[in-house]
Protein backbone atom coordinates (compact mmCIF):
# COMPACT_ATOMS: atom_id res chain seq x y z
CA UNK A 1 0.00 0.00 0.00
CA UNK A 2 1.22 3.28 -0.65
CA UNK A 3 1.55 6.03 1.57
CA UNK A 4 0.71 9.69 -0.41
CA UNK A 5 2.14 12.33 0.95
CA UNK A 6 -0.12 15.19 2.06
CA UNK A 7 -0.16 17.86 -0.07
CA UNK A 8 -2.83 20.91 -0.63
CA UNK A 9 -5.21 20.35 -2.48
CA UNK A 10 -7.21 22.96 -5.64
CA UNK A 11 -8.90 22.48 -8.66
CA UNK A 12 -7.60 23.13 -12.06
CA UNK A 13 -11.34 23.58 -13.85
CA UNK A 14 -13.25 20.56 -12.76
CA UNK A 15 -9.95 18.54 -11.99
CA UNK A 16 -8.77 18.27 -8.10
CA UNK A 17 -5.08 18.12 -7.61
CA UNK A 18 -3.27 17.27 -4.84
CA UNK A 19 -4.79 16.42 -1.37
CA UNK A 20 -6.86 13.43 -1.49
CA UNK A 21 -7.39 13.98 -5.33
CA UNK A 22 -6.87 10.80 -7.68
CA UNK A 23 -3.13 11.22 -9.09
CA UNK A 24 -4.25 12.73 -12.42
CA UNK A 25 -2.53 11.99 -15.89
CA UNK A 26 -1.72 14.74 -18.19
CA UNK A 27 -0.24 15.47 -21.92
CA UNK A 28 0.14 18.06 -23.97
CA UNK A 29 -0.86 18.82 -27.65
CA UNK A 30 1.37 19.26 -30.33
CA UNK A 31 -1.27 21.05 -32.88
CA UNK A 32 -0.42 24.72 -33.57
CA UNK A 33 -2.96 25.98 -30.79
CA UNK A 34 -4.20 29.01 -33.12
CA UNK A 35 -5.28 25.80 -35.77
CA UNK A 36 -8.41 25.17 -33.70
CA UNK A 37 -9.97 22.18 -35.58
CA UNK A 38 -6.72 20.29 -35.23
CA UNK A 39 -6.31 21.31 -31.70
CA UNK A 40 -9.46 19.85 -30.64
CA UNK A 41 -9.47 17.03 -32.76
CA UNK A 42 -6.21 15.85 -30.97
CA UNK A 43 -7.57 16.72 -27.76
CA UNK A 44 -11.20 14.75 -28.47
CA UNK A 45 -8.48 11.79 -28.82
CA UNK A 46 -6.52 12.21 -25.68
CA UNK A 47 -10.01 12.47 -24.04
CA UNK A 48 -11.09 9.40 -25.05
CA UNK A 49 -8.05 8.04 -23.96
CA UNK A 50 -8.70 8.86 -20.29
CA UNK A 51 -6.19 12.30 -20.24
CA UNK A 52 -7.19 14.33 -17.23
CA UNK A 53 -5.68 17.46 -18.27
CA UNK A 54 -4.65 19.09 -21.42
CA UNK A 55 -1.75 21.80 -21.92
CA UNK A 56 -1.12 23.65 -25.26
CA UNK A 57 1.74 25.91 -25.94
CA UNK A 58 0.43 29.35 -26.24
CA UNK A 59 3.38 31.35 -28.72
CA UNK A 60 1.59 34.22 -29.73
CA UNK A 61 -1.37 36.40 -29.25
CA UNK A 62 -3.71 34.59 -31.73
CA UNK A 63 -2.87 31.28 -29.92
CA UNK A 64 -4.16 33.09 -26.57
CA UNK A 65 -7.59 33.85 -28.00
CA UNK A 66 -7.96 30.21 -29.72
CA UNK A 67 -8.01 29.33 -26.43
CA UNK A 68 -11.68 30.17 -25.44
CA UNK A 69 -12.87 28.59 -29.14
CA UNK A 70 -11.09 25.37 -28.13
CA UNK A 71 -12.31 25.64 -24.29
CA UNK A 72 -15.62 25.21 -26.06
CA UNK A 73 -15.25 22.04 -27.51
CA UNK A 74 -13.27 20.16 -25.17
CA UNK A 75 -14.26 18.56 -21.90
CA UNK A 76 -10.93 18.14 -19.98
CA UNK A 77 -9.69 21.63 -18.11
CA UNK A 78 -6.87 23.43 -20.40
CA UNK A 79 -3.64 25.15 -19.15
CA UNK A 80 -1.78 27.28 -21.12
CA UNK A 81 1.77 26.75 -21.50
CA UNK A 82 3.33 29.65 -21.77
CA UNK A 83 7.27 31.18 -22.01
CA UNK A 84 8.81 34.57 -22.23
CA UNK A 85 6.23 37.13 -22.89
CA UNK A 86 3.80 37.79 -19.65
CA UNK A 87 1.51 39.51 -21.96
CA UNK A 88 0.70 35.97 -23.35
CA UNK A 89 -0.43 34.65 -19.86
CA UNK A 90 -2.95 37.05 -18.84
CA UNK A 91 -4.02 36.90 -22.39
CA UNK A 92 -4.50 32.87 -21.97
CA UNK A 93 -6.33 33.95 -18.49
CA UNK A 94 -8.99 36.46 -19.80
CA UNK A 95 -9.79 33.78 -22.39
CA UNK A 96 -10.35 30.82 -20.39
CA UNK A 97 -7.28 29.17 -19.51
CA UNK A 98 -7.95 26.67 -16.58
CA UNK A 99 -4.31 26.72 -15.74
CA UNK A 100 -0.89 28.34 -16.51
CA UNK A 101 1.87 26.67 -16.95
CA UNK A 102 5.39 29.18 -16.37
CA UNK A 103 8.80 29.84 -15.35
CA UNK A 104 8.36 33.30 -13.47
CA UNK A 105 12.26 33.15 -13.88
CA UNK A 106 11.85 33.76 -17.66
CA UNK A 107 9.18 36.49 -17.80
CA UNK A 108 11.20 39.38 -17.63
CA UNK A 109 11.39 40.95 -14.02
CA UNK A 110 9.68 40.83 -10.95
CA UNK A 111 6.80 43.18 -12.23
CA UNK A 112 5.48 41.15 -15.04
CA UNK A 113 5.47 38.59 -13.10
CA UNK A 114 3.35 40.32 -10.37
CA UNK A 115 1.21 41.35 -13.13
CA UNK A 116 0.54 37.97 -14.28
CA UNK A 117 -0.09 36.69 -10.64
CA UNK A 118 -2.53 39.07 -9.97
CA UNK A 119 -4.44 38.39 -13.22
CA UNK A 120 -4.33 34.13 -12.23
CA UNK A 121 -5.76 35.59 -8.72
CA UNK A 122 -8.65 37.57 -10.49
CA UNK A 123 -9.51 34.82 -12.76
CA UNK A 124 -8.70 31.82 -9.80
CA UNK A 125 -6.39 30.21 -12.17
CA UNK A 126 -3.26 27.58 -10.39
CA UNK A 127 -0.46 28.40 -11.66
CA UNK A 128 2.59 25.50 -12.52
CA UNK A 129 6.31 26.78 -11.10
CA UNK A 130 7.84 24.80 -14.02
CA UNK A 131 11.23 24.81 -14.05
CA UNK A 132 13.79 22.52 -15.78
CA UNK A 133 17.95 22.03 -15.29
CA UNK A 134 17.82 24.28 -18.62
CA UNK A 135 16.20 27.29 -17.26
CA UNK A 136 17.94 27.60 -13.73
CA UNK A 137 19.31 31.02 -12.63
CA UNK A 138 22.78 32.03 -13.83
CA UNK A 139 23.72 32.78 -9.44
CA UNK A 140 22.21 29.71 -8.45
CA UNK A 141 23.96 27.80 -11.10
CA UNK A 142 27.56 29.78 -10.03
CA UNK A 143 26.29 28.73 -6.53
CA UNK A 144 25.35 25.09 -6.37
CA UNK A 145 26.27 23.99 -9.87
CA UNK A 146 24.52 21.94 -12.80
CA UNK A 147 22.42 19.99 -11.14
CA UNK A 148 23.10 16.15 -10.95
CA UNK A 149 21.87 13.05 -9.36
CA UNK A 150 24.00 13.79 -6.33
CA UNK A 151 23.48 17.23 -6.23
CA UNK A 152 20.05 19.18 -6.90
CA UNK A 153 20.00 22.03 -4.96
CA UNK A 154 20.33 24.52 -8.19
CA UNK A 155 16.79 23.18 -9.52
CA UNK A 156 15.15 22.73 -6.22
CA UNK A 157 16.01 26.35 -5.13
CA UNK A 158 15.36 27.46 -8.44
CA UNK A 159 11.73 26.22 -8.03
CA UNK A 160 11.49 27.82 -4.43
CA UNK A 161 12.95 31.03 -4.94
CA UNK A 162 9.71 30.91 -7.79
CA UNK A 163 7.23 30.17 -5.74
CA UNK A 164 7.90 32.40 -3.43
CA UNK A 165 7.83 34.85 -5.68
CA UNK A 166 4.15 33.90 -6.58
CA UNK A 167 3.28 33.82 -2.79
CA UNK A 168 4.89 37.33 -2.49
CA UNK A 169 1.73 38.84 -4.48
CA UNK A 170 -0.84 36.58 -2.78
CA UNK A 171 -1.17 33.48 -4.74
CA UNK A 172 -0.77 30.03 -3.24
CA UNK A 173 -2.87 27.81 -5.89
CA UNK A 174 0.44 26.51 -6.78
CA UNK A 175 1.67 23.25 -8.05
CA UNK A 176 5.37 22.69 -9.32
CA UNK A 177 7.64 20.63 -11.49
CA UNK A 178 11.38 20.37 -11.61
CA UNK A 179 12.26 18.53 -14.27
CA UNK A 180 15.47 17.07 -16.09
CA UNK A 181 16.43 14.92 -18.37
CA UNK A 182 18.53 12.29 -16.44
CA UNK A 183 16.18 10.20 -14.18
CA UNK A 184 18.68 10.02 -11.23
CA UNK A 185 18.73 14.03 -11.30
CA UNK A 186 14.56 13.35 -11.32
CA UNK A 187 13.96 10.92 -8.41
CA UNK A 188 16.36 13.20 -6.31
CA UNK A 189 15.58 16.10 -7.04
CA UNK A 190 11.64 15.41 -6.63
CA UNK A 191 12.78 13.70 -3.03
CA UNK A 192 14.28 16.60 -1.85
CA UNK A 193 11.62 18.77 -3.00
CA UNK A 194 8.72 16.96 -1.10
CA UNK A 195 10.06 17.34 2.15
CA UNK A 196 10.44 21.41 1.60
CA UNK A 197 7.29 21.88 0.54
CA UNK A 198 3.01 20.77 0.62
CA UNK A 199 2.61 22.37 -2.59
CA UNK A 200 1.25 19.71 -5.44
CA UNK A 201 3.73 17.73 -7.37
CA UNK A 202 3.92 17.76 -11.29
CA UNK A 203 6.05 14.77 -12.05
CA UNK A 204 7.71 14.14 -14.95
CA UNK A 205 11.15 13.37 -17.24
CA UNK A 206 11.89 15.93 -19.50
CA UNK A 207 12.75 15.30 -23.34
CA UNK A 208 12.99 11.26 -22.38
CA UNK A 209 12.61 9.96 -25.80
CA UNK A 210 10.63 7.70 -28.22
CA UNK A 211 8.05 5.37 -27.19
CA UNK A 212 10.65 2.86 -25.96
CA UNK A 213 13.30 4.79 -24.26
CA UNK A 214 10.93 7.25 -23.18
CA UNK A 215 8.27 4.86 -21.37
CA UNK A 216 11.19 3.29 -19.55
CA UNK A 217 12.88 6.51 -18.09
CA UNK A 218 9.59 7.99 -17.72
CA UNK A 219 8.50 4.86 -15.51
CA UNK A 220 11.56 4.28 -13.79
CA UNK A 221 11.43 7.45 -12.70
CA UNK A 222 7.69 8.17 -12.05
CA UNK A 223 7.45 4.87 -10.82
CA UNK A 224 10.08 5.17 -7.85
CA UNK A 225 8.46 8.39 -6.80
CA UNK A 226 5.01 7.68 -7.18
CA UNK A 227 5.29 4.61 -5.28
CA UNK A 228 6.93 6.54 -2.03
CA UNK A 229 3.87 8.54 -2.29
CA UNK A 230 5.63 11.55 -4.32
CA UNK A 231 3.75 13.39 -6.72
CA UNK A 232 0.21 14.60 -7.75
CA UNK A 233 0.19 14.85 -11.36
CA UNK A 234 2.40 13.86 -14.14
CA UNK A 235 2.96 13.76 -17.79
CA UNK A 236 5.00 10.61 -19.56
CA UNK A 237 6.71 13.26 -22.55
CA UNK A 238 7.29 10.66 -25.14
CA UNK A 239 8.64 11.87 -28.73
CA UNK A 240 5.31 10.12 -30.63
CA UNK A 241 1.27 10.90 -30.48
CA UNK A 242 0.65 11.99 -27.31
CA UNK A 243 -2.29 10.01 -27.01
CA UNK A 244 0.51 7.50 -26.44
CA UNK A 245 1.74 9.19 -23.43
CA UNK A 246 -1.50 8.99 -22.01
CA UNK A 247 -1.89 5.40 -22.72
CA UNK A 248 1.52 4.69 -21.11
CA UNK A 249 0.08 6.94 -17.93
CA UNK A 250 -2.33 4.98 -16.94
CA UNK A 251 -0.66 1.39 -17.71
CA UNK A 252 1.90 3.04 -14.96
CA UNK A 253 -0.90 3.90 -13.08
CA UNK A 254 -2.07 0.20 -13.41
CA UNK A 255 1.45 -1.08 -12.05
CA UNK A 256 1.46 0.36 -9.09
CA UNK A 257 -2.05 0.13 -8.42
CA UNK A 258 -2.89 3.33 -7.85
CA UNK A 259 -5.56 3.74 -10.88
CA UNK A 260 -6.94 1.66 -13.40
CA UNK A 261 -8.77 2.30 -16.86
CA UNK A 262 -10.08 0.07 -18.76
CA UNK A 263 -9.06 -3.60 -19.43
CA UNK A 264 -5.60 -5.07 -18.63
CA UNK A 265 -4.49 -6.83 -21.25
CA UNK A 266 -1.71 -10.08 -20.14
CA UNK A 267 -0.23 -11.75 -23.26
CA UNK A 268 2.73 -13.86 -23.40
CA UNK A 269 6.06 -13.32 -24.77
CA UNK A 270 6.20 -16.04 -26.85
CA UNK A 271 8.13 -19.26 -27.58
CA UNK A 272 9.26 -22.18 -29.17
CA UNK A 273 5.68 -24.21 -28.40
CA UNK A 274 3.26 -21.12 -30.31
CA UNK A 275 2.06 -22.41 -33.27
CA UNK A 276 0.07 -19.13 -34.35
CA UNK A 277 0.29 -15.89 -35.37
CA UNK A 278 0.71 -13.74 -31.68
CA UNK A 279 1.94 -10.90 -32.18
CA UNK A 280 -0.31 -10.23 -34.94
CA UNK A 281 -3.70 -11.65 -32.89
CA UNK A 282 -2.64 -9.91 -29.44
CA UNK A 283 -2.12 -6.48 -31.82
CA UNK A 284 -5.81 -6.86 -32.90
CA UNK A 285 -6.95 -7.77 -29.49
CA UNK A 286 -5.07 -4.82 -28.00
CA UNK A 287 -6.18 -1.94 -30.80
CA UNK A 288 -10.07 -3.52 -29.64
CA UNK A 289 -9.40 -3.44 -25.66
CA UNK A 290 -8.44 0.49 -26.09
CA UNK A 291 -11.86 0.69 -27.07
CA UNK A 292 -12.91 -0.82 -23.82
CA UNK A 293 -14.01 0.65 -20.46
CA UNK A 294 -14.38 -2.38 -18.45
CA UNK A 295 -11.88 -3.70 -15.63
CA UNK A 296 -11.57 -6.92 -17.82
CA UNK A 297 -8.08 -8.82 -17.14
CA UNK A 298 -7.70 -9.97 -20.70
CA UNK A 299 -5.36 -12.64 -22.02
CA UNK A 300 -3.65 -13.54 -25.42
CA UNK A 301 -1.40 -16.98 -24.75
CA UNK A 302 0.39 -18.32 -27.45
CA UNK A 303 0.02 -22.36 -26.77
CA UNK A 304 -2.77 -24.38 -25.28
CA UNK A 305 -1.06 -26.35 -23.41
CA UNK A 306 0.34 -23.56 -20.87
CA UNK A 307 -1.32 -20.36 -21.75
CA UNK A 308 -4.54 -21.25 -19.54
CA UNK A 309 -2.46 -22.26 -16.86
CA UNK A 310 -0.24 -19.35 -17.01
CA UNK A 311 -3.01 -16.96 -17.12
CA UNK A 312 -5.05 -17.70 -14.88
CA UNK A 313 -6.08 -14.40 -13.95
CA UNK A 314 -7.74 -13.41 -17.07
CA UNK A 315 -11.49 -13.16 -16.80
CA UNK A 316 -10.88 -14.20 -20.67
CA UNK A 317 -8.45 -15.54 -22.65
CA UNK A 318 -7.15 -16.99 -25.94
CA UNK A 319 -4.53 -19.35 -26.66
CA UNK A 320 -3.42 -20.41 -30.26
CA UNK A 321 -2.71 -24.44 -30.89
CA UNK A 322 -1.57 -26.35 -34.04
CA UNK A 323 -5.10 -25.48 -35.72
CA UNK A 324 -7.38 -25.00 -32.86
CA UNK A 325 -7.36 -22.23 -30.73
CA UNK A 326 -9.14 -22.73 -27.19
CA UNK A 327 -10.89 -19.58 -25.44
CA UNK A 328 -9.99 -20.03 -21.39
CA UNK A 329 -12.51 -18.21 -18.36
CA UNK A 330 -10.19 -18.04 -15.15
CA UNK A 331 -7.98 -20.77 -16.36
CA UNK A 332 -10.73 -23.41 -17.43
CA UNK A 333 -11.54 -24.07 -20.77
CA UNK A 334 -14.71 -22.51 -22.14
CA UNK A 335 -14.53 -23.48 -25.92
CA UNK A 336 -12.33 -24.91 -28.54
CA UNK A 337 -12.38 -23.04 -31.89
CA UNK A 338 -10.85 -23.82 -35.38
CA UNK A 339 -7.96 -21.37 -35.89
CA UNK A 340 -9.53 -19.23 -38.78
CA UNK A 341 -12.60 -18.60 -36.45
CA UNK A 342 -10.87 -18.11 -33.47
CA UNK A 343 -10.62 -14.39 -33.41
CA UNK A 344 -14.42 -13.17 -34.68
CA UNK A 345 -15.52 -15.67 -31.48
CA UNK A 346 -13.16 -14.48 -29.45
CA UNK A 347 -14.32 -10.81 -30.01
CA UNK A 348 -17.94 -11.66 -29.79
CA UNK A 349 -17.61 -13.33 -26.50
CA UNK A 350 -14.91 -9.68 -25.60
CA UNK A 351 -17.60 -7.65 -26.58
CA UNK A 352 -20.44 -9.59 -24.43
CA UNK A 353 -18.46 -9.51 -21.43
CA UNK A 354 -17.71 -5.95 -21.71
CA UNK A 355 -21.53 -5.00 -21.95
CA UNK A 356 -22.39 -7.35 -19.09
CA UNK A 357 -19.62 -5.60 -16.89
CA UNK A 358 -20.65 -1.76 -17.59
CA UNK A 359 -24.52 -3.00 -16.65
CA UNK A 360 -23.20 -4.39 -13.72
CA UNK A 361 -21.29 -1.38 -12.69
S1 LIG B 1 2.02 -19.55 -23.00
FE1 LIG B 1 2.94 -21.18 -24.17
S2 LIG B 1 3.81 -20.11 -25.95
FE2 LIG B 1 3.46 -18.57 -24.41
S3 LIG B 1 5.41 -18.41 -23.32
FE3 LIG B 1 4.09 -19.83 -22.16
S4 LIG B 1 4.66 -21.84 -22.92
FE4 LIG B 1 5.44 -20.34 -24.43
Amino acid sequence: MILRKKTRKFHIGTVGIGGDSQITVQSMTNTDTQNVDETVDQIHRLEAAGCDIVRVAVLDADAATAIRAIQDRIKIPLIADIHFDYRLAIKAMEYGADGIRINPGNLGGEEKTALVVEAAKQHNVPIRVGVNSGSIEKDLLKQYGYPTPDNSSALIESALRNVRLVEKYGHDKIKISIKSADVLTTINSYRQLAKKTDYPLHLGVTEAGGLIAGTVKSSVALGILLSQGIGDTFRISLTRDPVEEVRVGFELLRSLKIRQRGPELISCPTCGRTRIDLFGLAEEVEKFVQTMESPLKIAVMGCVVNGPGEAKQADIGVAGGNGIGIIFKKGEIWKKVKEDELMDIFMAELKLMELESLRDK
